[in-house]
């Protein structure tokens, strides 16, 4: 085993393929690497491995810039790309060929097809210390004489990614449980290249309710999906960190900015069993983001989700917009997408136009036309005095509360409710009368 020693500065690594748009996997990996960083004032390198040049594209490569640069996982070297380095992957073949570390072979054990270049495996038991895993021992036996690039110039995925982490001087690989076999492999090549092996650390499996991993069946799985619907980068962000950690010491807490997550996150506590992607938990947690927003910015992305129409509506009257926002959507949604669902269902024309509303539907159960009608008339005798810079929802309840709790209180808020929106869903007839004000509450009651 090598005896040098790791720096005393952390340097972690972002090595996503640029081969489709990253996986949220991947991006708690770079969140959990950018935390350590963070917390230990280390370094972190962005590199994309892109060996692979028919599946990798410039775009996915700009899907995972936008990933980073939204989420806030920073870095502080890089982007570099592997197939920009192939000097240095060449360097490492001759070496390893030189030490006969590495030989030229048929790629097929019959002796037909190409040369490629096999690593000679001395394999022996390889043990390495997983941060969260504990030690770790896999015999390399099985792995026989495993290729390492098809070509002097065309290096393969072990390869690659030790001689670059030796080159970036990388302490600390936090990537997927699944890139645990590929460990032994390569720390056979460190220590064939005289590099120091990093310490490492494999998080849980992300899988879905049903435990399995976690895919598009299960739903959003790409932070763009996740921005599309509206979710907040300090939503994601906070429930990421929670895939697979919690704090210790009964520390009951969900919520956390990333400040807090770098003062509280420690790798060693991250836990070895699968981590359940709970699409509902990640809305409690956007929500509670959402409602910390300015009121402001919380407006302005009202209206970036809402449809044309509805948005102009919105911005046209003002303060009808702000009630709105105010009395109905803040309560109900956890993620900014829903303003367009709810838009679409109808649930904000009526604040804006008046409903036509059918007798029929003011009926309430078996009562009767003429009854429903008889309570519009008396609700519109009892509110009137409120005057406008009293009509609030409370206030009105206030003045009918008791009185239809006497009478029956379906008899008097059903119609009402009707009255005010024509709607069978919409929130209750108190608020509705505040959202529509004053004048033209009593208006619409006052028609029927
Ligand atoms: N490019 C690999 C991936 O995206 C990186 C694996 C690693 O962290 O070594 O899965």
């Amino acid at each position: 085993m090598n005896e040098n020693k790791l720096d005393d500065k952390v340097i972690v690594r972002y090595p996503p393929s640029p081969t489709g748009i990253m996986h949220i996997g991947n991006t708690r990996s770079f969140l959990f690497s950018y935390l350590i960083k963070r917390k230990t004032g280390g370094d972190a390198v962005l590199r994309f491995e892109d060996t692979d040049r028919e599946r990798s594209k410039k775009e996915y490569e700009d899907y995972i810039l936008e990933t980073l640069h939204d989420l806030g996982i920073e870095y502080d070297r890089g982007p570099f790309r592997q197939s920009e380095r192939t000097e240095f992957y060449v360097d490492a073949i001759e070496t390893l060929l030189r030490n006969d570390d590495a030989y030229e072979a048929e790629e097929s054990k019959d002796g037909s097809g190409d040369k490629v270049i096999r690593f000679r495996n001395p394999k022996k038991k390889i043990t390495f210390h997983d941060v969260i895993r504990g030690e770790i021992t896999i015999d390399t036996t099985d792995f026989g004489d495993f290729v390492i690039a098809r070509s002097k110039t065309n290096p393969l995925y072990h390869l690659t990614v030790v001689v670059d982490d030796i080159d970036m001087g990388v302490t600390d690989v936090i990537r997927g449980e699944d890139h645990i076999t590929s460990t032994p492999r390569q720390i056979l090549l460190i220590e064939a290249l005289g590099g120091i092996v990093p310490r490492y650390a494999h998080l849980p499996l992300i899988v879905g309710e049903d435990g399995k991993k976690l895919s598009k069946r299960h739903g959003a799985v790409t932070w763009q999906e996740f921005k599309k619907e509206g979710y907040l980068p300090e939503g994601v962000v906070n429930y990421l960190a929670l895939l697979g950690w919690h704090p210790q010491d009964g520390d009951e807490r969900e919520i956390f900015s990333v400040e807090e997550l770098t003062e509280l996150f420690r790798i060693e506590d991250v836990s070895k069993s699968p981590a359940r992607f709970d699409y509902r938990k990640l809305d409690d947690i956007n929500k509670v983001w959402m409602l910390k927003m300015e009121a402001g910015k919380y407006t302005e992305k009202v209206l970036e989700f809402l449809p044309e129409k509805m948005r102009e509506l919105f911005e046209k009257e003002k303060e009808k917009g702000r009630k709105i926002i105010d009395l109905v959507i803040r309560e109900r949604i956890s993620k900014f997408g829903e303003v367009k669902k709810m838009s679409e269902e109808g649930e904000f024309d009526y604040y804006f136009q008046r409903p036509g509303v059918a007798d029929e539907v003011l009926i309430f159960k078996d009562g009767s036309l003429e009854e429903s009608k008889k309570y519009l008339r008396e609700i519109v005798k009892k509110v009137s005095d409120l005057p406008e810079n009293d009509w609030k929802a409370e206030k009105i309840k206030e003045l009918l509360w008791d009185w239809s709790g006497e009478v029956g209180r379906g008899k008097v808020l059903h119609p009402m409710r009707m009255a005010l929106s024509g709607a069978q869903r919409s929130p209750d007839p108190f608020t509705l009368a505040e959202i529509l004000g004053r004048d033209e509450t009593l208006e619409r009651l006052k028609k029927k």
